[in-house]
């Protein structure tokens, strides 16, 4: 049956059945002659509400959000934060301002004029690259850092092996983000600052202390006895 314009819903239809072939008419109308590429909300031949409702959702990228968030050994407060950055949730400047709270939009952690977004702290900022940059070198890895989406990409995809150097790589990863967002709410809040000598140096203990209680890290954990250069 052709999708047209003029699709006849029946005056007696209950409120969901006219919402439903409305939809079906939005998707036949506009939706697909705005956005030749998107994806039909087809199944078998039938119109499908489950594929509808997904194309309409925020879409993420197809990574292994578990695996980063329920990793051996994260600490707790730095899952929380893993998962709100996973989620695009954290309360970045851009999102404050939606809620219509009022605060200096400048990123305080590298200062460059630039409202402060989620993708600008990760890793756009030259501050939080500066971070993860020495984490991955302290690791043995020289790789061009990508922007939030690539590096969840890329970790998603290492984490799923659950070798001792991918969990490690995803333990420094959440401590990343985590130390990233406290440091930026210390700067914006509190006006306190850190070296990032001694914030590297506290994401290198705090992989040291947990390590004590993971038997297979030991042999890596041994390799990475020195702090990781600035
Ligand atoms: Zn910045």
């Amino acid at each position: 049956m052709g999708l047209g314009r003029d699709m006849f819903i029946p005056k007696q239809s209950s409120w969901i059945v006219r919402k439903i072939i409305a939809t079906r008419e939005w998707f036949s109308t506009v939706a697909i002659s705005v956005i030749p590429t998107l994806q039909l909300p087809i199944k078998e031949g039938k119109y499908s509400i489950k594929i509808a409702y997904g194309m309409m959702l925020p879409q993420y990228p197809k990574v292994n959000l578990k695996s980063l968030v329920i990793l051996q050994g994260p600490i707790p407060r730095h899952q929380f934060i893993i998962w709100l950055a996973l989620h695009q949730r954290l309360s970045t400047v851009d999102r404050l301002r939606k809620w219509g709270i009022q605060v200096q939009t400048d990123c305080v952690l590298c200062e460059n004029v630039v409202i402060e977004s989620h993708e600008h702290l990760f890793f756009d900022c030259g501050y939080s690259q500066h971070i993860w940059a020495a984490i991955l070198q302290w690791v043995g890895l020289n790789r061009d850092i990508g922007y939030w989406h690539s590096e969840v990409e890329w970790l998603g995809k290492k984490v799923r092996s659950k070798r001792p150097w991918n969990v490690i790589l995803g333990f420094l990863f959440t401590a990343t983000v985590y130390h990233v967002c406290m440091e930026r709410n210390n700067h914006r809040f509190n006006k306190q600052k850190k070296t990032f000598e001694s914030l590297i140096r506290d994401i290198a203990l705090q992989l040291h202390i947990v390590g004590q209680k993971h038997v297979r890290w030991a042999l890596c954990l041994h390799r990475l006895n020195r702090f990781p250069r600035v």
